[in-house]
């Protein structure tokens, strides 16, 4: 026996097991006559479901991307501490970390970084050319 789901012309709705063949039951709330709602339009908040499951799939899919991002963002976090602790037992790998204080010229394909002795300038005329990130007025 399926079940129907009536209304009435006082605004209740209602599902009832009804044989197919069977009379509209009369309102249990004020007894008027009440019509088969055609299914599939008005059973069990179908009209509603439209909006009802949007609202229940949002918060799912705004948590789900939340979820992923924080996944992403720890599997980073989990890299970098990997590569961290790799760096601190072999610091070769971390590469040259000091700051670049000339990229230019010369330098364009290793550039000259804090410490390195400046390649072919002649270092034997003591001007103190040094990291010095002010250096004296060239004495030659
Ligand atoms: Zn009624």
């Amino acid at each position: 026996m399926p079940i129907y789901e009536f209304k009435c012309g006082c605004g209740l709705r209602f599902e009832r097991l009804t044989p197919l063949d069977a009379a509209a039951p009369g309102c249990p709330e004020c007894g008027g006559e009440t019509r088969k709602v055609p299914s599939g339009v008005g059973l069990a908040g179908g009209g509603r479901a439209g909006t009802g499951l949007a609202k229940e799939q949002m918060p799912q899919t705004w948590r789900g991307t939340y979820e992923g991002n924080r996944e992403y963002v720890t599997g980073l976090r989990r890299q970098w501490d990997r590569r961290q602790k790799l760096e601190a037992k072999h610091p070769e790998l971390a590469g040259d970390q000091r700051p670049i204080i000339a990229h230019e010229g010369r330098y364009h394909g290793a550039p000259l970084r804090a410490g390195d002795p400046v390649l072919g300038h002649g270092h034997g005329h003591g001007h103190g050319h040094t990291t010095d990130p002010t250096p004296p007025a060239p004495s030659d």
